[in-house]
């Protein structure tokens, strides 16, 4: 095998989020001047420290873009009756065209339940089942925020995936699962691996294209990867420091790959961005 003679050509998630964000607020702009403003409902539930930066990220952005945004917090002993009343009124609203409950919810709540009480047409989350069985069955809706992002990434560098291999490592609803959907969509070829895949890196050699969305540092080391393939890194741990790095080992795999996504500064930035496309979308639905 040999190597490419440069390091790998960076994907800018801030650089991308930007530009997408400037095509988000132009169109919020045209709808205002038809007297719609895209509204987004946020809900925190508790004060996980992690989800607080989530919640105001998403808020900023929203503001940025010129949308209208409701941010309800409230304290961890909100029973679920009390949150399934409050999305209920939200789904009903029609000045919010996306409602997004920042998970991970109390213990004595059940998320299922609260993402089947969110209106299908305000899941901007993409997290309904009736958004899952859309994206598995190729019919339109919500497309999950993060594999909706990392297809923008790979968009965004002329990638055609037809008949690549793909190896996305985590299987979660939010992420692995459906991330595998979108690039079976495009026509890769998909591997989903777990925590009980064996040798993960005899696959992850053979992948043109490798999602790691596991959420353990190191994951994903320079020896496990084809040289030239593309690599989205969706991890958010901290290094012994305390700083924020993703499932790959960026250092040593950036030396190998064609291209990869950084973190902080990757995946992360278009996970919101995204968030705002589909509350634009759902906005510019309700014409
Ligand atoms: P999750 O629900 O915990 O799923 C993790 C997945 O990784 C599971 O499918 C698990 O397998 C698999 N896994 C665990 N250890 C493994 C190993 N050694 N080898 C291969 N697979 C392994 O996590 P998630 O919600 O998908 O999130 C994954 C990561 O992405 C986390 O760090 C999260 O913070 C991050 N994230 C980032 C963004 C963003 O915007 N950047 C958005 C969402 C999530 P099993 O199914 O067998 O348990």
């Amino acid at each position: 095998m040999t190597s490419p003679a440069t390091s790998a050509q960076r994907i800018d998630g801030v650089l991308l989020s930007q530009q997408l964000r400037s095509d988000i607020a132009a169109r919020v702009q045209a709808l205002k001047a038809r007297g719609i403003t895209p509204g987004l409902a946020v809900i925190l539930v508790g004060d996980n420290p992690a989800s607080q930066v989530y919640v105001r990220n998403k808020v900023k952005g929203c503001h940025d873009c010129g949308f209208y945004s409701v941010f309800d917090k409230f304290d961890a002993d909100l029973s679920e009756a009390q949150l399934l009343a409050r999305i209920s009124e939200l789904n009903n609203d029609p000045a919010i065209h996306g409602i997004l409950v920042q998970l991970p919810v109390p213990k004595h709540i059940d998320a299922n339940k609260v993402i089947e009480a969110i209106s299908p047409a305000k899941d901007v989350d993409g997290f309904h089942i009736a958004s899952a069985g859309a994206l598995m069955t190729g019919m339109p809706g919500f497309l999950p925020c993060t594999p909706y992002g990392c297809m923008k990434m790979l968009e965004s560098i002329g990638y055609d995936l037809k008949g690549k291999h793909a190896v996305v490592i985590g299987r979660s609803n939010i992420v692995g699962k459906p991330m595998a959907m979108l690039l079976l969509q495009k026509n890769a070829t998909v591997t989903i691996c777990h925590s009980g895949t064996q040798n993960l890196k005899a696959l992850t050699l053979q992948a043109d294209v490798v999602v790691a969305a596991v959420g353990k540092r190191n994951v994903l080391t320079a020896d496990m990867v084809k040289p030239g393939a593309v690599v989205l890194d969706v991890g958010m741990n901290r290094n012994d420091e305390g700083k924020l790095c993703g499932d790959v080992d960026y250092a040593g795999v950036k030396e190998v790959a064609g291209f990869i996504t950084p973190v902080p500064g990757g995946v992360g930035p278009m996970t919101i961005t995204m968030l705002l496309m589909n509350t634009l979308e759902s906005a510019e639905r309700t014409r």
